[in-house]
């Protein structure tokens, strides 16, 4: 007998027809012998109408408030999956996420879990239940609701998975596991039969919505291995675990690409020490994530200075950089939305040399202008015009021979 987390995401409990084919994936395991926690997300789009609605109400809406409305999403399923069960004859209990002793920072919207004590969990489980708790959400030390940020169940499957020390840990998902790229932008991409958590959380940072990316580092962590399969059939799906000496021998792993960045350029910025701290201290204090960086200085004394910063933060990080921009006499400052990261990804690119100059040679021969470039030990990434973005990925895809054999 194991011991199992499943989760399945919005797609996978998108209609009462879904949740009953979940219901029934769910007993089928039940009958092999096995305990069964599941974790459900909101259906999908639910999450998306409930954040439009609370801006409908007020456009900037408190976050406590917002933790309180995104938890129902979540709660909705996991009462429709118990009920789906019972109908099968099978025990089943929901449990929110503060039920399941799931305890978080107070940080609203993106809180960090700080400890799980799945004591009510185990009982219900040694009394015959399946187990069913609401993903992406936990409550802080006062019991206040709070969410993990988007894409949050699955970081609340692998932290449930740590805390349980369960036997098996997967991610059914509306796709068959994770591939060498986002199989809806490339026609050609391979399901991966494994992957290290180091690639993985790369691709999922990087783009590669499959896996909320900090549910990936938690797994790297506190090494859990998961498995990522589709809810729809029996494919064995992606397993997500250490790295082997063998992974090495492959290049590249895989590629992605975010659309969710903008860049800001401030021109002939006056070329002297201190210049970058000033402008980019006033940022983090802000607590602006900035991505890329590039800074080219001129012969004539003066510097121009670009960085990415996610979409959603460009309007408060235009507000933080503009006075500073004036007060150091700098020229205009430009933002750019139509922007994409592309990168490509693998653990590989430590012992294999050449990556670098295939990728700018195929980004080239495919007239894609290259913006900005920055590389890791594991990745190579591009901001590159939005429009390209599609064909670049393709075309990526095909000079590193991603396809399946
Ligand atoms: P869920 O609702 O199950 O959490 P998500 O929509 O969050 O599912 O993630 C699954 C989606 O991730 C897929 O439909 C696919 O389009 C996208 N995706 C992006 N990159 C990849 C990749 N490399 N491999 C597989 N899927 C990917
Ligand atoms: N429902 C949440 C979201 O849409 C969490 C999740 O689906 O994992 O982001
Ligand atoms: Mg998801």
């Amino acid at each position: 007998m194991a011991l199992i987390v499943q989760k399945f995401g919005g797609t996978s409990v998108g209609n009462p027809e879904r949740i009953r084919n979940v219901a029934a994936r769910i007993q089928r395991a039940c009958e092999d012998g096995h305990q069964i926690v599941v974790v459900v997300s909101a259906m999908s789009g639910v999450t998306d109408g409930l954040i439009k609605l609370a801006r409908e109400v007020n456009p900037s809406p408190d976050v406590r408030e917002m933790d309180v409305l995104l938890a129902t999403g979540e709660q909705t399923t996991i009462a429709l999956t118990a009920m789906a069960l019972h109908a099968l004859g099978q025990k089943a209990v929901s449990l929110t996420g503060a039920q399941a002793g799931i305890v978080t920072d107070g940080v609203h919207t993106k809180a960090k879990i700080a400890n799980i004590t799945p004591k009510r969990t185990r009982e219900l489980l040694a009394d015959g239940n399946v187990v069913i708790v609401a993903g992406f959400q936990g409550a802080d030390a006062e019991g206040a609701i709070t969410t993990l940020g988007r894409g949050g169940s699955d970081l609340t499957a692998i932290a449930l998975a740590a805390a349980l020390k369960a036997d098996l840990c997967e991610i059914y998902t509306d796709v068959d596991g994770v591939y060498t790229a986002d199989p809806r932008l490339v026609k050609a991409a391979c399901k991966l039969n494994e992957i290290s958590y180091d690639e993985m959380l790369e691709l999922a940072s990087l783009g590669a919505k499959v896996m909320q990316s900090r549910s990936v580092e938690f797994a790297k962590k506190f090494k859990v291995p998961f498995s990522v399969r589709s809810s729809m059939n029996d494919n064995p799906g992606t397993l997500v675990k250490e790295e082997t000496r063998k992974m090495e021998d492959v290049m590249i792993r895989g590629i992605s690409v975010d659309k969710n960045q903008a860049k800001i350029n401030i021109a002939k910025a006056p070329d002297r020490p201190g210049i970058a701290a000033r402008l980019f201290k006033p940022l983090a204090d802000a607590h602006i994530n900035v991505d890329m960086i590039v800074q080219n200085a001129s012969t004539e004394g003066f510097t121009d200075v670009s960085f990415t910063v996610a979409k959603d933060d460009l309007t408060r990080a235009r507000k933080v950089i503009e006075p500073i921009a004036k007060e150091l006499g700098a020229g205009t400052v430009a933002d750019f939305e139509k922007i994409a990261k592309l990168s490509v990804v693998g653990i590989g690119m430590r012992s294999h040399s050449g990556v670098a100059a295939d990728l700018f040679e195929t980004l080239a021969a495919n007239k894609v202008n290259i913006q900005m470039i920055s590389t890791s030990e594991i990745k190579i990434s591009v901001i590159i015009d939005a429009a390209d973005a599609d064909r670049a990925m393709n075309a990526v895809h095909a000079k590193f021979r991603l396809g399946c054999p």
